[in-house]
């Protein structure tokens, strides 16, 4: 198990890194920001944004879409990984809302999960953005770096990485950690090519790359 300064020293650095790190989704409506994250997996914030300017100017609201055209959909989207499962989950998942919420984004866990195309992670975001409620989404980034530097195992899933940095950390940093975390691994603890020799968590780093 980490020990706690460790632990501390390691939000720490982060934070004083990426002092404003937040989200980079655009969004204006509660139903455009859940779209843009479940857009948003495997492929980059930059790459959801220049196609969703676009999409929801065309598209106002939750009906525009589960009326749409699969096929429409597609051209709207296809610059992204996936996009053909996307715009099947994102035609479904209008129509869903449409039948069962009465057109309005529901706010449970268990209900957002239950739409198609939102996993856990996706969830998690949304409730995190849209209610403020903690949550630590665990993506690609999250896991990185959490496992670089000794926070959960290499062969943790992201819910166990998730359930780790739950009990590390104090629940009113889990939604700025989630958001550091993935600033610190998107633009320094990168993949490949992470900045180890100026890292300032290199001397506890379990996984340096020098
Ligand atoms: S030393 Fe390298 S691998 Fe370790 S946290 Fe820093 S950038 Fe990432």
């Amino acid at each position: 198990m980490i020990k706690k300064e460790e632990s501390k020293f390691i939000l720490k650095e982060i934070t004083k890194m990426f002092p404003y790190a937040t989200i980079e989704l655009h969004f204006q409506q509660k139903h455009e920001l859940l779209i843009a994250i479940m857009l948003s997996a495997q492929t980059t914030d930059k790459a959801v944004n220049k196609i969703t300017k676009k999409l929801f100017s065309d598209f106002k609201n939750i009906e525009d879409y589960a009326t749409a055209e699969f096929s429409v959909l597609e051209s709207y989207i296809k610059t992204i990984g996936l996009y053909r499962n996307k715009a099947k989950n994102l035609k479904n998942l209008a129509i869903k809302i449409l039948e069962k919420y009465d057109g309005e984004v529901p706010d449970t866990q268990k209900e957002l999960e239950d739409l198609p195309g939102v996993g856990r992670k996706t969830a998690n975001v949304f409730l995190a953005e849209y209610h403020e409620i903690p949550r630590i989404a665990v993506d690609t980034h999250v896991s990185r770096v959490s496992i670089r530097l000794g926070l959960a195992k290499i062969k943790d899933s992201p819910v166990q990485v998730e359930k780790k940095l739950m009990k590390i950390y104090d629940k009113d940093q889990w939604i700025t950690l989630h958001h550091k975390f993935i600033h610190f691994g998107r633009y320094f603890c990168k993949a490949r090519n992470p900045k180890c020799k100026e890292c300032p968590l290199l001397k506890i780093c379990k996984m340096p790359m020098i």
